[in-house]
């Protein structure tokens, strides 16, 4: 008898995605978020590891899978898998970049649109039952200027609902792809104009040494006083502190933020206390098509590599 392929799947997977695993004729073991012991249990005969941010694939785990062919990250960053380990013992590893870029963009703008219209605030005051009517006056986004800081997956989809409101673009990136920036009516300027020129801002670079604290005390004060910043890329491409200190004496009008510095957001943050500041829990990738496109891509991946 011809034993089973196994596929370890060790995180929260889409069905949709445990299917094209199930059709390709795979046995697929289930575990969530094992750790590092009991996952080199698991591995000993598995071809494939399916995981998310978690669990960790560390050096040891890999060592002790001596069938294992492909390691799969349903989403995008690989930070927890050991990805020299994994070259040195010839294991391919395959993620899914694209597959919550749509997600990540529509969230910036439920971002900003609670910062415009302040209505998390009218939200939080309604139910401490105060009509703060007076204190809710917002701005359009028809007409205004948005910056994307990093015209990659996620920038690009940001810049397409932009046009669909009636928004200027203004883009920087240090590898400028001018196709698709007229695709998008976009501009690419230097940092410093986009910085100064726009009504709202948008980060969307990866975090690297380059990006660390990219948006810092001094770029702040070159904003408008009444221009809105979002971060949805990674915490600490904005310098948390000099930000608190910018929503604070107003060097900017407002917030909003997806990602942290510290994730979790420690409760008594300052961030926490501002008014002007609306904060998400790294939500981006959080909804029901990103996580199935993100799980699907991977498993497809996983099956072409298994089946040669
Ligand atoms: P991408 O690689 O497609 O695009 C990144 C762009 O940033 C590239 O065009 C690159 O040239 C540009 N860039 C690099 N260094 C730069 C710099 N110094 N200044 C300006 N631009 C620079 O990446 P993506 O898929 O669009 O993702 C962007 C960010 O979003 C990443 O940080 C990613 O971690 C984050 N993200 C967040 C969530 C969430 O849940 N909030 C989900 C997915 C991705």
């Amino acid at each position: 008898m011809i034993a089973m392929v196994k596929v370890l799947v060790a995180a929260p997977l889409h069905e949709k995605a445990v299917e094209v695993l199930k059709k390709a004729g795979f046995e697929v073991l289930y575990e969530e978020y094992p750790d590092e012991d009991r996952l080199i249990e698991l591995v000993k005969d598995v071809e494939a590891i399916i995981v998310r941010s978690k669990p960790k694939v560390t050096r040891k785990v890999i060592e002790n899978a001596p069938k294992l062919k492909v390691i799969g990250r349903a989403g995008v960053g690989l930070d927890n898998i050991d990805l020299e380990a994994a070259k040195e013992m010839g294991i391919k590893v395959v993620n899914s970049p694209g597959a919550s870029s749509r997600s990540v963009a529509e969230l910036v703008f439920g971002l900003l649109f609670a910062v415009a219209r302040k209505i998390a605030f009218a939200d939080r005051k309604m139910r401490e039952g105060v009509w703060a009517k007076k204190q809710c006056l917002g701005i359009e986004l028809e007409g205004k200027t948005i910056g994307i800081i990093g015209f990659g997956r996620i920038g690009y989809e940001v810049a397409k609902i932009a046009n669909a409101f009636g928004m200027k673009v203004l883009l920087y990136d240090p590898r400028p792809n001018e196709e698709r920036a007229r695709e998008v009516n976009g501009r690419f300027v230097p940092l410093e104009e986009l910085l100064k020129e726009s009504d709202v801002v948008t980060l969307h670079v990866p975090l690297i040494e380059a990006t660390y604290h990219l948006i810092n005390e001094e770029r702040l004060k070159l904003m408008k006083p009444t221009a809105i910043l979002i971060n949805a890329a990674r915490g600490a491409v904005v310098d948390n502190k000099a930000l608190v200190k910018a929503l604070k004496e107003g060097w900017i009008a407002g917030a909003g933020l997806d990602v942290y510095e510290e994730e979790p957001l420690p409760e008594d943050h300052p961030l926490t206390k501002l008014d002007n500041v609306v904060l998400t829990p790294h939500v981006g990738a959080s909804t029901e098509e990103a996580q199935m496109r993100a799980g699907v891509q991977v498993a497809e991946q996983i099956v072409e590599i298994l089946k040669g």
